[in-house]
């Protein structure tokens, strides 16, 4: 069973109230536990203990890749059938796996148990085996959960719930003073050249999450925060009700997203003009003339948006204003009106909007429309690739480094070499 249960609305500001098409029926996108390549990556002292099945190991080593030389930071808790039929205690189990784990692994300061489906359908409780393994291994180590299942989730969600169940965590500013945190996990060259940018206008920022678990950033009442990442609505609300206030901003995507986003820390601030200017002209210069070449190739290209990584409306915007590409249709898993009001203004009026997903009727209205590009999922690239048309994988733009002035330029190039591929294919 599916419903399609369009909204309307008057008074539109770009598409800020813009009737959305929303679709509660079969969906295409992976589960959470996909985050766990890029935090693990970020947060060096952690580990990622994923209780689950067989299937949830082969998917995090498939999209992680097999480190030969290195002990990874990630592993899987197998649920056996013995476990599935109750004739095991599973929290025996997985202390009996957290004592060796934490005994052959001494550079581990955080460990987080991360439940999937099986270790939901069961009903294990992870919270209470976090806390009562934490409470056997702190200081040297905490132990906190959270889930990456599939049921009702995609796959953005991981790093959310991730950061969720370590924004309590994090200790309490004392002294009140204004500082800046950024969330979203973000590629340290990235994290780098946004700090610098921050820090040259006399910003003081902290990120979060830092990339070792013993320098969490303080937080409370004086914490400003921007995030960096479009999908994450429960983090976000974790650090409000810390006391944190998120600043609103479009994403830093593109030259005018990323000029938006550090002006929205500048003006809270209170950074003159002048210095914003003259702490972003160079820059901000080097981004536009990089898009400017790509431009030539996407101007008026068609695209359409299948929901999947929660990053559709502001990479739609980027490149409609910047790069000039028609957007067919932005589909988001959910659609966050507050942490999306400045993206939505962005849109052009009249931009079709859908939030959910209900495949068949997704493919058939993409189908329909031809357009020049589609922004998908692995599961559809393939059989839309075969149809003739011309796809991205929406999981590469999250395992990129992708925001930001000096990676503007690269992003745009995502878009335009499949095109550029397809034109040599078909020539
Ligand atoms: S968590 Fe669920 S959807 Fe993800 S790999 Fe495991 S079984 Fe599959």
């Amino acid at each position: 069973m599916s419903s399609v249960i369009p909204i309307r609305s008057d008074n539109a500001s770009g598409c800020q109230d813009a009737p959305v098409l929303i679709e509660r029926g079969q969906r295409e996108v992976f589960c959470g536990l996909t985050g766990i390549i890029w935090l693990h990556r970020k947060i060096q002292d952690a580990f990622f203990l994923v209780v689950g099945s067989r299937t949830c190991a082969h998917l995090i080593q498939s999209a992680a890749g097999v480190m030969i030389f290195a002990e990874p930071r990630f592993g899987t808790a197998i649920i056996d059938e013995r476990d599935l039929a109750g004739l095991a205690d599973c929290n025996d189990e997985l202390d009996k796996v957290v004592g060796q784990l934490l005994q052959r692994r001494p550079d581990i300061k955080l460990l987080f148990l991360v439940g999937s489906c099986p270790s939901e359908v069961i009903k294990l409780d992870l919270s209470r085996a976090a806390e009562r393994l934490t409470r056997q291994y702190l200081p040297s180590v905490r132990v906190l959960n959270y889930s990456g299942s599939g049921i009702e989730t995609t796959f953005t969600q991981g790093e959310d719930a991730c950061l969720a169940s370590l924004a309590p965590t994090l200790p309490q500013s004392s002294d009140g003073a204004a500082r800046l945190l950024v969330v979203g996990t973000l590629a340290d060259v990235v994290e780098d050249q946004l700090g610098q940018l921050l820090k040259t206008m006399g910003v003081a920022v902290d990120f979060f999450p830092p990339r070792r678990s013993t320098q969490l950033p303080s937080v409370g009442p004086g914490t400003r925060f921007l995030l960096a990442q479009p999908f994450l609505a429960d983090t976000a609300r974790a650090l409000e009700s810390r006391g944190a206030v998120h600043l609103g901003a479009p994403f830093p995507l593109g030259a005018e997203g990323t000029t938006a986003w550090l002006q929205a820390a500048a003006t809270e601030f209170g950074v003159s003009p002048a210095l914003f200017e003259q702490t972003t002209r160079a820059p901000r210069q080097r981004a536009e003339q990089a898009l400017s070449r790509q431009r030539t190739l996407l101007q008026g290209k068609r695209i359409f948006f299948f929901p999947d990584s929660q990053l559709e409306i502001p990479l739609a915007r980027f490149l409609h204003r910047e790069l000039g590409m028609e957007l067919v249709e932005v589909g988001t898993p959910y659609l966050h009106r507050n942490h999306m009001a400045a993206e939505l203004a962005w849109l052009p009026a009249g931009t079709r909007l859908s939030e959910g997903q209900d495949v068949e009727k997704q493919l058939d209205r993409c189908l329909a429309d031809q357009p020049d590009m589609v922004v998908c999922g692995l599961g559809l690239a393939n059989p839309l690739e075969a149809k003739g048309l011309t796809t991205k994988w929406a999981i590469e733009l999250v395992f990129t480094p992708i925001q930001g002035y000096e990676q503007a330029g690269d992003l745009a190039g995502l878009f335009s070499r499949p095109l550029t591929r397809r034109l040599k294919l078909v020539a």
